[in-house]
């Protein structure tokens, strides 16, 4: 039997770009039919992240035109990540694999193939991993490679170069939706699902049309979410600075009585003030930190909806 595809591609105001890479989309899937790799009932599956321009009529019109589209309406903007999440989430009872992606035509469409192949050779989440970063900025790039590094310090167990482009199983998502967290860091969550995975490589391109919706501040919160979601190991440098400091006072205190026995005590305006400055400095840092973790543990134990789909194409209804 074939394994139906389903691609998830998450939209949020991309009128610009989706007309242009739904005919890609729509051509890998026939290609893929055709080499008897995937069944027919294949499909490419739209999340629309509460856009406000024509985005979702866009949807509704290219479902209407072609049963291989299908689309699903978050009922707000919630970010990549939930939207990813919903598509995979509403996807999973329908398909044997699932290959999120990108609307812009930045990641390479033709990588699906060797995705597609390692599946059937026996691996449940084939990573896309980009080969070269040519197309970043030069801030970009030295960011990102510097970011996974941190990540990796962190104990953060991530695929170096992977974003968001990768197939998963169903067999996956199965256990996957027991992941129950509110603050999503996909790239990070699905190592720690395990099962037999493989990387494919490919070369990220340039956006084909439209903006980037990811200014460096949400860039930011992406990256401190990634940390702070998977890792707890700045509470432990925080405790460990803590140690180190409290010795080294432990040793300024001898010393300041010390010299004060000797007689030879000045006033020492200075240095008090360093001292104070630096242990203020650290102690705010600390507490920030640890306002991170309480923030997190806030969201989580709401535990609010991390989608709400408000409506979806004709003839596509939740199992
Ligand atoms: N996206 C989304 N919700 C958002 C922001 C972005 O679903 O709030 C989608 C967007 O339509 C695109 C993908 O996430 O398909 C990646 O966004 P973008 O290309 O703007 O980011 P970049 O590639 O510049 O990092
Ligand atoms: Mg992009």
């Amino acid at each position: 039997m074939l394994p139906v595809l389903y691609i998830i591609v998450p939209c949020y105001n991309e009128e610009a770009v989706l007309p242009i890479t739904s005919e890609l989309f729509l051509n890998k899937l026939r290609d893929l039919e055709k080499e008897w790799k995937i069944s027919q009932e294949s499909r490419v599956l739209f999340v629309d992240d509460g856009s406000k321009d024509s985005t979702w009529q866009i949807i509704c019109d290219l479902a209407a035109k072609d049963p291989h589209f299908k689309g699903i309406r978050q009922s707000r903007n919630r970010g990549h990540q939930n939207a990813v999440l919903a598509g995979l989430m509403d996807a999973k009872d329908h398909c044997d694999i699932t290959i999120s992606i990108d609307c812009d035509g930045q990641d390479d469409i033709n990588a699906m193939d060797a995705m597609v192949d390692a599946y059937h050779d026996g691996c449940e989440i084939v990573y896309g991993v980009r080969s070269s970063r040519d197309t970043d900025t030069f801030f970009k790039r030295t960011t990102a490679r510097g970011y996974y590094k941190l990540l990796k310090a962190m104990g953060v167990e991530t695929v170096y170069d992977h974003a968001d482009y990768r197939l998963v199983s169903s067999r996956v998502l199965q256990e996957f939706s027991n992941f129950k967290e509110v603050n999503l860091f996909l790239r990070g969550m699905f190592p720690l699902v395990g099962f037999k995975s493989t990387s494919v490589f490919y070369e990220r391109k340039e956006r084909i049309a439209g903006k980037s919706h990811y200014p460096l501040r949400k860039m930011l919160a992406l990256a401190v979410d990634g940390i702070t979601s998977l890792s707890i190991k700045p509470l432990h440098l925080i405790t460990g600075l803590g140690v180190c400091i409290a010795a080294l006072s432990f040793i300024g205190v001898i010393w300041s009585v010390v010299v004060a026995l000797c007689g030879a005590s000045v006033p020492g305006w200075a240095s008090m003030t360093s001292i104070i400055c630096l242990l203020g400095g650290v102690q705010l840092v600390g507490i920030g930190v640890l306002g991170e973790y309480i923030g997190k543990i806030y969201l989580e134990v709401k535990g609010r909806p991390r989608y709400i789909i408000s409506e979806r194409t004709q003839d596509w209804e939740a199992l």
